[in-house]
């Protein structure tokens, strides 16, 4: 793993297509210059890394767009030592930009080999996340409340096992539609444990599944 000025430069200029797009909180846009994307891509895509272009990885998953990245965080708008829970660590990129800009974070893969990836190479780079291996339509009740949290798959509605885990005031970054495409939702709970949502754009995820798979075959 190494991060050349190579890398650097073409992160440099990724952020100023992701300013250009819109995208304005400094917090995230510092965090993204800072993460090598390319330690997240599968081998044969690293030299694409900087592109602002989702990619595969394993178990036909991909790894977000950067712009659909910088767009959620600047939605979940975290800040330090907030308690948050990611569903869908896929690569662990989203992971790693949400723990650089210091938050906790707890994470949710359903693909043991994507979990098994994420945990290596999120270790290597010194950080600390609560990654499991389970069913993100659950959520991780055992550290709930948790200040916010965040959905990177699109869920066919908002989970009420993850309204539960959302403490009041607190907020939730999810998609929600269908395998044709979803609404980016924001949905805030008061103080008083009261729910509202906004609709923040068109975004098209890979489906939020049920259930943690349990066929462990590599692929
Ligand atoms: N943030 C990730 C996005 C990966 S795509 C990245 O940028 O790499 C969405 C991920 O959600 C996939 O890895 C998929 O396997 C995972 N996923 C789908 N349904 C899930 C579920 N029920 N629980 C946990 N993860 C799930």
């Amino acid at each position: 793993m190494t991060d050349s000025y190579k890398h650097k430069g073409q992160r440099k200029k990724l952020i100023k297509e992701l300013r250009a797009k819109g995208i304005s909180n400094e917090n995230v846009l510092e965090a993204m210059e800072r993460v090598p994307r390319h330690y997240f891509m599968e081998s044969g895509f690293e030299q694409f890394a900087y592109k602002d272009q989702a990619f595969p990885i394993a178990k036909g998953q991909t790894i977000s767009q950067p712009y659909t990245v910088a767009y959620q965080t600047e939605l979940l708008d975290p800040r330090k030592h907030e308690k948050i829970l990611e569903i869908g660590t896929g690569s662990g990129y989203q992971t790693a930009v949400l723990l650089e800009m210091g938050a906790k974070v707890y994470s949710i893969e359903r693909y043991r080999d994507l979990y098994l990836r994420a945990k290596s190479i999120l270790g290597e780079m010194g950080y600390q996340p609560y990654l499991f291996y389970g069913d993100g339509y659950a959520g991780q009740p055992t550290f709930a409340p948790y200040d916010k949290i965040l959905v990177t798959a699109g869920a066919s509605e908002v989970p009420s096992d993850l309204l539960d885990q959302l403490k009041n005031g607190g907020s939730m970054v999810i998609p929600v539609g269908d395998h044709l495409g979803q609404q980016m939702k924001v949905v805030e709970k008061s103080q008083e444990g009261e729910i509202t949502e906004h609709n923040r754009g068109s975004f098209i995820f890979v489906p939020l599944i049920p259930g943690k798979d349990t066929n462990n075959n590599k692929s």
